[in-house]
């Protein structure tokens, strides 16, 4: 079975983000496996120890996102493919799609696994736009997968609610929490990880031309949310309290 991940590398979800310039800022910044990017490598894996084949993660990003890469070989993939984006200034969504659909019309895939968003940029559109360049079928936010020759069944979460849908591969999803428990890398896993192919890719080898993928949207400004004032402890009797409470909800906090 051919089966490929595709992975961002994004801002631990431990790390303050501060905005410098309009631009949030990278400075120290811890980076991690886009958490539901780690859902997909798992289930890749457990595909892969099924049914046979090989799982490629594949990642558009800066040099330094072979240290993901490397974390997911750890974690048991066979391949992984770096395609650098230092050429591009700037990217958005479409740039993203237009990259990856450019690397898989060449190839041969049963199944690729995307995390269903990230947690930075956050659009959740690379999944749903990658399949649709490629023409093959997606479901989106996953919690199960089964396949059976040709066949998927899968249980996704609609808000709450579990579907269970049915289709043919070759076949795109979106990987959500519940979906699986993501193994850690083990010691021998990194010792192996370091000796696993890992090819590095430039637009040029795509065919891409950098105006093809050049952004098709741009970002006016990005700010962070208005820091939050300290709560408000009320004392008292409960009737005198509640009196309070009712003046402030209208002239300080305006809800009412
Ligand atoms: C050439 C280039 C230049 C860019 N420049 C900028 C910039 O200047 N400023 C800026 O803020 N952003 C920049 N980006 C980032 C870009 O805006 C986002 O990577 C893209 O829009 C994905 O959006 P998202 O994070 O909302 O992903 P989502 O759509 O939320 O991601 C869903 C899933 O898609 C997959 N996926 C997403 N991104 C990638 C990826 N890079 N590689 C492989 N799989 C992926 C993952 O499985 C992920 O879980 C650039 C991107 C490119 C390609």
């Amino acid at each position: 079975m051919n089966i490929y991940v595709v992975m961002k590398r994004t801002f631990d979800t431990e790390e303050k983000i501060s905005i410098q310039n309009g631009k949030i800022s990278e400075d120290s910044a811890e980076f991690i496996i886009n958490p539901y990017d780690e859902y997909a490598i798992e289930e890749a894996l457990k595909l892969r120890d099924k049914h046979g084949g090989e799982v490629t993660v594949v990642t558009i990003g800066e040099e330094e996102a072979e240290k993901e890469l490397r974390t997911a070989l750890a974690m048991g993939a066979d391949k992984a493919v770096l395609i650098d984006e230092e050429e591009l200034e700037e990217g958005d969504e479409f740039s993203t799609t237009a990259i990856l659909s450019a690397y898989f019309k060449e190839k041969d895939v049963d199944i690729i696994l995307a995390g269903n968003v990230t947690v930075d940029g956050g659009s959740g559109q690379v999944g749903p736009r990658l399949a649709e360049e490629l023409g093959i079928s997606i479901v989106t936010t996953i919690t199960k997968l089964t396949i059976e020759e040709n066949k998927a069944v899968i249980e996704r979460d609609a808000e709450g609610d579990i579907e269970t849908v049915e289709t043919t591969l070759p076949l795109l999803v979106t990987c959500q929490q519940g979906l699986n428990e993501p193994r850690y890398p083990s010691l021998p896993g990194i010792m192996k990880a370091k000796k696993k192919p890992l090819e590095k890719l430039e637009l040029d080898d795509l065919d891409i031309d950098e105006e093809d993928v050049e952004a098709k949207t741009k970002v006016l400004d990005r700010f962070l949310p208005p820091v939050k004032g300290d709560g408000k402890v009320l004392d008292g009797e409960i009737p005198q309290q509640v009196k309070e409470l009712a003046s402030l909800l209208v002239t300080e906090a305006k809800v009412i």
